[in-house]
């Protein structure tokens, strides 16, 4: 039986289709796989502590009914969920508040804060759950700022003990930085002319100026790499939890990102339509494995086909055309030869008294002399002529554009062939032919149905004549 490339394809496409259409969530699933220390992690902790900022909307905030929520909830929520950490808050009254408790040991993981030199000391981080430009806010009359560290004599508002006011004031010690208790006091302080400018997350800033209807503020630049990347923040000494809580970030897709800030801010997800590069990087190496796979098949099939395909038409003794390859080939030479009008002969050789090989020397001999006879007749053949193996130890041959006398003359040359030929094992031996040929010209068109059932008798008649001979029936 034929392998079928179709039979694979057919499989191997609507696969594909499903892994576009989202099917393949267990390649998530098995990259959330923990090993076998998280595993006890989770087992040996019912629950981790978690300590927020209880007043940075749309960040996150503690709800007057004591839930944490906002963005950093969210997206903490969608790492507890995929990697079965129980994460409980740790209330505290301000961002001040949950430093200290974090630095006592009170809480063991903090929830969205940059990574510092300063916070280092007690805590390892995991990698960012979300990436926001800080942006420089100023009144509407301010022209637009393109280098910080070019301003003089100006006042920046930050909120005290956050990672920016830190790192401010080691970047641009020339800036006069006036420190707030938040962030909402900082832009305050602007709006009244109390401050040049404040510096805010881009996400932060957009919500409140929006929601404060603080017009008369514009966001006049942007400090170059001054990135919010807030992260979890967990005790030095957890690191197995920062690992698990990493698998958990990492599982978040930007798409679910944007729908998280989008939810918290009212702002309208930009329009520019928004990659999850993550996703189309692992369609992409999905699909092009399913290519690569489906290409290796298909010339692995195809070559098994044709070795098949060549199997099928081939002797396996003697490696010519067997009977199935002579059914094709004299099919098409006779429609050929019927209608230009061409002649067409066959030639019918058996050897003579071939069961007395076998007899005396064995039936492997018997074999080798097949197979000596084939290459011996293939070798004094022209091109256009086709030898076969028309069963036991007789062979045929098609021969195209041939006319009954060059058949004649050529089937006594192969008799002469074989005669001269000492076989090495196997001895002398003849052969016997019979030739038939096809009528195309003039009297009755010949069908050539009947072209082997001829070839045959002439051969009967050469055998009954005494062998080694060649007798035709045209
Ligand atoms: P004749 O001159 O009348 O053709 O006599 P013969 O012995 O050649 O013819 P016969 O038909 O009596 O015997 C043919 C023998 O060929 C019998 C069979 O065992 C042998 N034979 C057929 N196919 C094979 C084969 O593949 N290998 C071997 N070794 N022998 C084969
Ligand atoms: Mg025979
Ligand atoms: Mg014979």
């Amino acid at each position: 039986m034929l392998f079928q490339w179709r039979a694979v394809r057919q499989y191997l496409l609507p696969v594909s289709f499903l892994c576009l259409f989202g099917f393949c969530t267990p390649l998530y699933a098995a990259a959330l796989a923990l090993n076998e220390s998280e595993q006890a992690y989770l087992r040996a902790h019912s629950q981790v502590s978690l300590c927020v900022d209880p007043d940075w909307w749309p960040f996150e905030q503690i709800s007057r009914n004591g839930q944490h929520e906002g963005i950093a909830a969210d997206l903490i929520a969608l790492v507890a969920e995929r990697t079965g950490l129980n994460i409980q808050l740790f209330p505290t009254v301000d961002w001040e508040a949950s430093l200290a408790a974090s630095q006592a040991g009170e809480c063991m993981a903090l929830s969205f804060l940059n990574s510092t030199p300063e916070r280092e000391r007690w805590l390892i981080f995991t990698e960012p759950l979300l990436e926001d430009p800080n942006v420089l806010i100023t009144r509407e009359d301010t022209p637009f700022i393109s280098d910080v560290a070019q301003l003089q004599n100006v006042g920046i508002a930050l909120p005290r003990g956050t990672a920016m006011a830190e790192r401010f004031a080691r970047d641009f010690p020339h800036i006069r930085i006036i420190g707030t208790a938040s962030e909402q006091e900082a832009l305050q302080l602007v709006v009244d002319r109390k401050a040049d400018m404040s510096l805010r997350s881009l996400v932060v800033a957009a919500h409140t100026i929006r929601s404060e209807g603080w017009f008369n503020l514009k966001i006049s630049g942007e400090v170059p790499g001054y990135h919010n990347q807030l992260r979890m923040g967990v005790l030095k000494s957890e690191t197995t939890l920062r690992d698990i809580l990493n698998k958990g970030v990492a599982s978040i897709t930007d798409t679910e990102r944007m729908q998280i800030v989008a939810r918290h801010t009212g702002m309208q997800v930009v329009a520019q339509k928004v990659t999850d590069w993550r996703l189309v990087s692992m369609l992409m190496a999905l699909l092009l494995a399913v290519v690569i796979t489906s290409l290796f098949w298909h010339l692995r099939l195809r070559r098994l086909n044709r070795r098949l395909a060549g199997m099928a038409r081939t002797d396996a003794l003697t490696g010519v055309g067997n009977r199935n390859a002579l059914d094709e080939w004299f099919q098409h030479e006779l429609l050929r030869a019927r209608r230009f009008e061409r002649p067409l002969s066959v030639i019918i050789l058996d050897i003579d008294h071939f069961k007395a090989i076998n007899d005396s020397q064995g039936h492997l001999v018997g074999d080798q002399v097949l197979r000596a006879m084939a290459l011996l007749l293939q070798a004094n053949l022209r091109e256009t002529d086709k030898l076969f193996r028309w069963g036991g130890e007789e062979f045929l041959v098609i021969c195209s554009e041939t006319p009954r006398e060059a058949a004649l003359s050529l089937a006594q040359r192969l008799l002469e062939q074989v005669r001269s030929k000492h076989f090495e094992p196997g001895g002398r031996l003849t052969v016997s032919a019979g030739v038939a040929c096809l009528q195309t010209q003039g009297g009755a068109p010949d069908g050539g149905q009947d072209l082997f059932q001829r070839a045959d008798q002439a051969l009967y008649r050469a055998k009954h004549a005494g062998r080694d001979r060649v007798e035709s029936c045209c």
